[in-house]
């Protein structure tokens, strides 16, 4: 009977590694997280831009991170945008929405999943929105309609070009219909912004899912991705259980949206300043500005032009 004795040893082995597996919220914590090849140190990603130095993969980062890398620290301010009164349906899963709120504010240290902010990029003055998956993966309800709305609103005000750097889940079920109509609400405000011929430049990270990529994450006259990120309406899972057919390689990934032509050029995190500058230079017609970067690199500058055409 030796060997139910040492099976059951060995199960209470395996159940202490359980055991001591870090939870999530201790990852979170760690100066440690993992990419292809196993641990490494946060401060380490952080220098390389929160981008993998042996697979490229670029990391999910928050609101500030995402301003300090593209537009310089200290060379933003963030704008307070109006918040709507909370959980207007008073739902309840597993948790009150209450609690996920207040919970994701704590986590985030945001009001809402979005952060606008003025600043400026190549002498540009631009209006810029950016959000955060880790408040409630991203998703809209009406204080993020709020913010994008009153984004676009110091955009024309101001007359000032608008980029959004879109990460999300879709829209918020606990809003139900309060948050599918964001949709709408964010689709009208871009045609505003398009009325004053102002331009409107998407970047997608990643994820950028559901009702996002539904509305405002396909109005932009430019969209740019980061290389790897998931661009996606439906699930991949839904769609194959729907069509029954094996799915391409990368599929719904960024490099295979632009292909499909729903992406117009693939950026990696270090270039996305000078891509936009570039960018809004061409499409703000300051042909100064335009002419010196064609000198400096050409082929890069064609590639824009066409984007932008
Ligand atoms: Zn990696």
């Amino acid at each position: 009977m030796n060997w139910i004795k040492k099976t059951l040893r060995f199960g209470e082995k395996i159940k202490k590694i359980i055991k001591i597996r870090a939870s999530k919220e201790e990852i979170e914590n760690s100066d440690w997280t993992s990419c292809c090849k196993g641990p490494i140190l946060k401060v380490d990603l952080e220098e390389n831009l929160w981008v993998c130095p042996s697979c490229n993969k670029h990391h999910r980062i928050n609101c500030r991170q995402r301003f300090d890398i593209v537009f310089g620290k200290n060379n933003y301010e963030v704008l307070k945008t109006p918040i709507p009164q909370d959980d207007p349906l008073n739902f309840s899963d597993t948790k009150s929405y209450k609690d996920r709120l207040k919970l994701a504010r704590k986590k985030t240290g945001m009001d809402c999943g979005m952060m606008v902010a003025k600043t400026n990029i190549k002498n540009i003055n631009i209006t810029t929105i950016a959000s955060d998956f880790n408040f409630i993966g991203g998703s809209i309800g009406a204080a993020e309609g709020e913010a994008f709305l009153y984004g676009i609103q110091h955009s024309i005000e101001n007359q000032q070009p608008f980029i959004v750097f879109t990460s999300g889940g879709g829209m918020r079920m606990m809003e139900s219909l309060v948050s599918l109509s964001q949709m709408t609400r964010t689709t009208l405000a871009i045609n505003e912004l398009k009325k004053n011929n102002l331009p409107y430049v998407v970047v997608l990270t990643d994820p950028t899912a559901g009702g996002i990529t539904a509305s405002y994450a396909m109005l932009g006259d430019i969209h740019l991705a980061e290389p790897g990120a998931l661009v996606a309406f439906a699930g991949a899972r839904v769609i194959q259980g729907t069509v029954r057919e094996q799915l391409p390689e990368g599929f719904q990934r960024s490099e295979y949206v632009e292909k499909t032509g729903f992406v117009d050029l693939i950026v990696e995190r270090k270039d996305l300043r000078e891509k936009i500058g570039t960018l809004l230079s061409i499409l703000l017609k300051k042909n100064s500005v335009i002419n010196s970067t064609e000198n400096e690199t050409s082929e890069d500058s064609r590639s824009l032009t066409k984007a932008a055409s």
